[in-house]
């Protein structure tokens, strides 16, 4: 017999997860805040409960899927958490994860914290996967139930480790949608068809990406300068075609400018024969 458990938030999120379990045989209760939006999944086999305490008492593994953190604690308000193993795959920061595990302990329930690296329709289907951090012991008496929707990665005990590596990774993704946007910017006002460059960009990116390997082997060691193919007083020198051929196309750089002035003030600190690793130091607030 598949584990039972109990999903709150049936949103697009939670009705992708809760539609996943479902096929795979595994008994659901569910709640949402708008009870009709429950409707997508009692169809397929789902039970309604009809409070979030309700559905909390049904089953020892409670998933919660709702909008931000404070919607978990709106939810759960009331709920008697005693004995519960709570999962939650809401968004937040990794100081919300932390509160919300102390507040869960509190409470007498276990958290494991999750960050969903997925769309709904990712959902399922291979690729999608979810971050997971907190309790060890939680992660592994239910990592089966919790393949059953995307991919496992357990990163450790801290909660707010997922979130962390959730947010870390949406971050590089930013980076890349700026660089793209720019790119093809640079396109707009020309033959060139977006079609045909996009699988020259995504190429190009795809074999680039890979410099996070030895960035990742530079931090680790301190050495900012070793392996080093393409040193910053390359790099800044080179800048400045980027900038000219902005403006030659009538477009604005402003979304790689800000990248280009840290790689100066670095260059300028007498970091020249590094890479763009170094500039990880200018980043910090602390
Ligand atoms: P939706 O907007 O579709 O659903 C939000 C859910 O939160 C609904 O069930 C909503 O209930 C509930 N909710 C909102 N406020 C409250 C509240 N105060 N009390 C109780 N319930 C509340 O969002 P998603 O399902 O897409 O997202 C859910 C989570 O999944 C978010 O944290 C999101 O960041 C995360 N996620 C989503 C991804 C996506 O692509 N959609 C990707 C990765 C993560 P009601 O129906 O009553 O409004």
């Amino acid at each position: 017999p598949r584990t039972s458990l109990t999903l709150l938030g049936t949103g697009a999120m939670g009705t992708a997860l809760g539609r996943a379990w479902l096929a795979a045989g595994h008994p659901l209760t569910v709640w949402n805040r708008t009870p009709e939006r429950t409707a997508a999944l009692t169809a397929e086999g789902a039970v309604a409960a009809d409070s979030a305490a309700a559905a909390v008492a049904a089953n020892r593994l409670v998933v919660a899927c709702l909008l931000d953190d404070a919607s978990v604690g709106a939810a759960l308000d009331g709920a008697d958490l005693a004995g519960r193993d709570l999962v939650n795959l809401t968004t937040g920061t990794p100081a919300d994860a932390r509160a919300r595990a102390a507040w869960a302990a509190e409470r007498g329930a276990r958290l494991l914290d999750g960050g969903i690296m997925a769309v709904p329709p990712m959902i399922g289907a291979p690729g999608a996967f979810v971050f997971y951090s907190g309790d060890p012991a939680v992660f592994e008496e239910h990592r089966d139930t919790l393949a059953v929707p995307a991919g496992t990665e357990y990163v450790g005990a801290d909660p707010g480790l997922a979130a962390l590596h959730d947010v870390a990774l949406l971050t590089g993704m930013y980076g890349m949608f700026a660089g793209i946007t720019s790119a093809f910017a640079l396109l707009r006002e020309t033959d060139v068809a977006p079609e045909e460059f996009a699988p020259l960009l995504v190429s190009w990116l795809t074999a680039m990406a890979g410099q996070a390997h030895g960035m990742a082997g530079r931090l680790a060691s301190g050495d900012y300068t070793s392996d080093v193919v393409s040193h910053l007083a390359m790099q800044v020198a080179g800048s400045g075609t980027l900038l000219r051929t902005a403006e030659e196309q009538g477009t604005s750089p402003e979304l790689i400018t800000p990248f280009f002035d840290l790689m100066r003030r670095r260059l300028a600190d007498g970091h020249g024969a590094e890479d763009t690793t170094g500039l990880v130091e200018l980043l910090s607030t602390r």
